[in-house]
């Protein structure tokens, strides 16, 4: 091994758009690696010609996880140092780094970071939403019935909420949180440190009419969404009253979408006492 690096797997961020944000220290390891594992050799080709470095890239992704491992960890083994970088941003974040991680922890290799971009943390800083406690979602399921059900186990945490998401699913994703997690403030961060960088600000409701009506826009997306709404809270008498006068000419079901909706309640919530109050009128009725 030739390498002046110390032996040991280098969790290297690399920029998330615009090129030049790679760390100093990010690039010494780049340029000083073994092995530069990543995801797709062409992407990650393409940044170290942008920064003149030139060591051998190895594929490291979803689909051949398991099958590079081995050999990565070979390198590790006989002394050398091996960079990890993902397409873009911290790799082990949406990716299958962390595997990799856990394998050279358990062999007792050193690991390191050089920290950097990240789209979660950069939608973050720039919603203006509160920053004190947030919880990052990565990707919600494609199909609108395990999207609502993740959703409806997010809706009460107490915190703001990250999610990745693709442009095509965006309107459908708003629409589906501004159900299950109530009108809140949020923020679609679009093409972040890039030339057409975008932040979308508004509640859920008015983000995924916007995006029903503007279409699916290009780019790359991370949706950040406020903590549960802390309106006054309604006393159980008033959530009652609330319901009842839905349930006059509503179906439990829609009664309790637009009950979560204005107030911000978690729509299982209301959802399930709306059913018991359903019940209890249709137990009335019949004796
Ligand atoms: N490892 C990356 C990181 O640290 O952010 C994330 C990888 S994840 C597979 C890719 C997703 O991150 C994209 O689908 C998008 O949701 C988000 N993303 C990446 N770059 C972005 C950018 N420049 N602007 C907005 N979102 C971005």
């Amino acid at each position: 091994m030739n390498s002046t690096l110390r032996p040991g797997l280098y969790l290297v961020a690399t920029p998330i758009g615009n090129l030049q944000d790679l760390s100093l220290r990010a690039h010494e390891i780049l340029s000083n690696a073994e092995v530069i594992a990543c995801e797709d050799t062409r992407v990650t080709g393409k940044l170290l010609s942008r920064h003149t470095i030139d060591r051998p890239m190895k594929a490291y992704h979803e689909h051949n996880a398991a099958q590079a491992r081995p050999g990565l960890l070979k390198i590790l083994e006989e002394g050398g140092a091996v960079a990890l970088v993902s397409d873009a941003g911290t790799p082990a974040i949406s990716d299958p780094g962390f595997r990799l991680v856990n394998d050279c922890i358990e062999r007792g290799f050193d690991v390191t970071a050089a920290p950097g971009a990240n789209a979660a943390i950069t939608g973050l800083i720039l919603s203006g939403l509160p920053t004190d406690r947030f919880m990052f979602a990565g990707f919600l399921p494609n199909k609108t019935t395990g999207r609502k059900k993740e959703l409806a186990e997010l809706a009460s945490i107490p915190a703001t909420l990250i999610f990745y998401e693709s442009a095509k699913r965006l309107a459908a994703a708003l629409e589906d949180m501004a159900e299950q997690l109530g009108d809140r403030p949020a923020c679609v961060a679009r093409e972040l440190t890039k030339l057409h960088e975008e932040m979308r600000r508004g509640s859920l409701v008015e983000l995924a009419g916007h995006y029903q009506q503007a279409g699916a826009p290009k780019g790359e997306i991370v949706i950040v969404v406020g903590p549960p709404l802390k309106a006054a809270p309604l006393s159980e008498d008033e959530i009652e009253a609330l319901i009842l006068a839905r349930l006059e000419n509503k179906s439990v079901r829609d009664a309790a979408q637009e009950i979560a909706l204005e107030t911000g309640l978690p729509k299982r919530q209301i959802y399930a006492r709306a059913l018991d109050i359903s019940k209890g009128q249709k137990k009335g009725q019949a004796s």
